[in-house]
């Protein structure tokens, strides 16, 4: 992404400058330059200046994370869940203010922010619970008079790079099994949304956690993101994202002998079958394709449906899309908020245009940038839908990230998984049909780490695993306790011998 407009020399009426959060203090960055974040469904607001962070503040963030390590990895982890709950429920009690802010830096609609919010309030409590956990197990020894058993040790310091989709929720996926499992951090949250992510901070530190034990960074990714990739204090880099940077981050952290986490891009599917509810189906994919303005990873981008059903189907989704209302999502009566910024934009119009030139594709509904009134000051963009789309058509395959929804008909369900299965991602998947046996024969063969029954494919809860496979991931799992502990713990194996005798694994017993 290319870097925000530094921030102009301030007027009078002067913006908030915040700051980084490095050892537990509140710091300029070094380069004492600032990136302006604006409220992307009206530019003229401007949300704050963020530091434009570099190398050498993720040097002294890093340096205060592994100097804090040694007392955070000792202190006992229902101790650490003692903050954490504390930490959740601020969380609780500032919902209301940190959703309105999080509207308007990032743009989705307040009830959607809400959610968000909820969602870290969601991960802190989940995960204080696991401080009287983090099980390891015994299992017996191959050998007489001796014991064996594992446990999960602390990574070290940790780096988390975030995404400007769920800008409180993401870092709470991250943060909070980094914590309970007694490692020390360091965040890079997006430069779109930086205010969401220091307000988890800020409460963080309200709730008491100790100097040091997180650190925020703010930047561009390339200045501020890639140094956590590289440097030698980091043990392990979590990272949420495009597939793209994903892949940098991912050879930067192999070339370093770092741990890796990667949640990346999807191509979501809703497949409707010839007996589905088809009302169901048409709400389903209304809030899957254009709910946070189709900015999901787990977005529903792409609808197969039964060529029985194909033409009632898309009657139905064009009237119930007609009737969306797209504007500043502090308003009540909004469905749609803007889009994130000038350059989604555009992609977001590229692709519609690129839809338009493929040869069959029909573009049903939407197509432009929304304009009228107010809308001029901010990135609106009509929730568009594009029928008879081919399977290997470009909008079918490459992630758009915006609201619009490629309709797609197929013959049967062999061909639906077919389609389904045919893109290189493979986070979410859905199938619309009251026949139990189509539902648990898509289950099986759809190659997405997220599988629904007759909903949309969004609305992951905490306590499941959320990631995917190919090109979305690779191979781990956020969220569900033992899945995200696993990421950010290692195991350690101990065998105690008490024969007295030097007993030989593998040759005593022979
Ligand atoms: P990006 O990949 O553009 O950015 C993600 C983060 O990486 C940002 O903080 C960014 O900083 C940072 N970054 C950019 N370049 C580098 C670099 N060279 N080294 C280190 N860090 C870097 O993704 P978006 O923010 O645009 O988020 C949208 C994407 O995220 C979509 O593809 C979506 O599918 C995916 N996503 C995946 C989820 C999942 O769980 N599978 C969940 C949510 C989103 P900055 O933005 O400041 O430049």
């Amino acid at each position: 992404m290319p870097a925000k407009k530094p921030a102009k020399k301030a007027g009078r009426n002067l913006p908030e400058k915040y700051k980084n959060y490095i050892g537990g203090r509140w710091v300029k960055p070094a380069s004492g330059e600032y990136l302006e974040n604006r409220n992307p469904a009206d530019t003229r607001e401007l949300i704050g200046l963020f530091p434009a962070s570099s190398a050498r503040d993720v040097e002294t963030a890093v340096e205060a994370a592994a100097a804090a390590l040694p007392k955070w990895r000792a202190t006992p982890a229902p101790k650490r869940a003692e903050i954490l709950y504390r930490l959740g429920q601020l969380l609780m009690e500032r919902k209301e203010e940190y959703s309105r802010a999080m509207t308007r830096e990032m743009g989705k609609v307040l009830k959607e922010a809400r959610g968000d919010v909820q969602e870290a309030i969601d991960m802190t409590f989940y995960t204080a619970g696991e401080g009287r956990r983090l099980q390891g197990y015994t299992t017996p020894s191959e050998l007489p008079n001796k014991m064996a058993m594992c446990v999960r040790q602390p990574i070290g310091v940790c780096s988390l790079i975030t995404p400007w989709n769920f800008p409180m929720a993401i870092p709470s996926w991250k943060m909070m099994p980094a914590l309970i499992c007694g490692n020390t951090l360091v965040i890079k949250p997006a430069e779109d949304t930086p205010l969401s992510t220091i307000h988890l901070v800020q409460a963080a530190e309200e709730a008491g956690i100790p100097r040091g034990v997180i650190n925020i960074v703010m930047g561009a990714g390339e200045d501020a993101g890639a140094p956590l990739t590289t440097h030698p204090g980091v043990r392990l880099v979590s990272f949420t994202g495009s597939t793209e940077t994903g892949r940098l981050v991912a050879i930067e952290a192999a070339r370093n002998d770092k741990i890796c986490s990667l949640e990346m891009g999807g191509k979501n599917v809703i497949m409707v079958m010839d007996d589905a509810d088809l009302d169901l189906a048409v709400e389903g994919t209304v809030w899957g394709a254009f709910g946070t303005s189709g900015q999901r990873c787990t977005a529903s981008s792409r609808i197969v449906v039964h060529q029985s059903v194909y033409r009632q189907f898309v009657d139905k989704l064009t009237e119930k899309t007609r009737g969306l209302r797209v504007g500043n999502g502090l308003r009540s009566n909004v469905d749609v908020g803007p889009v994130i910024n000038q350059q989604a934009l555009d992609k977001i119009l590229s692709y519609i245009e690129i839809g338009q030139n493929e040869d069959g594709a029909k573009l049903h509904l939407g197509g432009s940038r929304l304009t009228d009134g107010e809308l001029r000051h901010g990135y609106f963009v009509e929730p568009t839908i594009f029928t008879d789309v081919r399977p290997n058509m470009r909008i079918a395959q490459e992630e758009i990230f915006g609201p619009v929804v490629s309709i797609i008909p197929c013959r049967d369900l062999d061909e639906a998984i077919e389609i389904g299965n045919g893109v290189k991602y493979g986070l979410s998947s859905s199938i619309f049909t009251r026949d139990v046996n189509r539902a648990m024969t898509a289950m099986e063969r759809m190659e997405t780490g997220i599988f629904y029954v007759n909903s949309s494919t969004i609305g992951a809860e905490v306590h499941l695993p959320f990631g995917g496979t190919k090109a979305t991931g690779n191979g781990h799992r956020e969220g569900a306790m033992i899945s995200s502990l696993d990421i950010f713990s290692e195991w350690k194996s101990i065998y105690i011998d008490y024969s007295g005798t030097l007993q030989k694994a593998q040759i005593d017993n022979q």
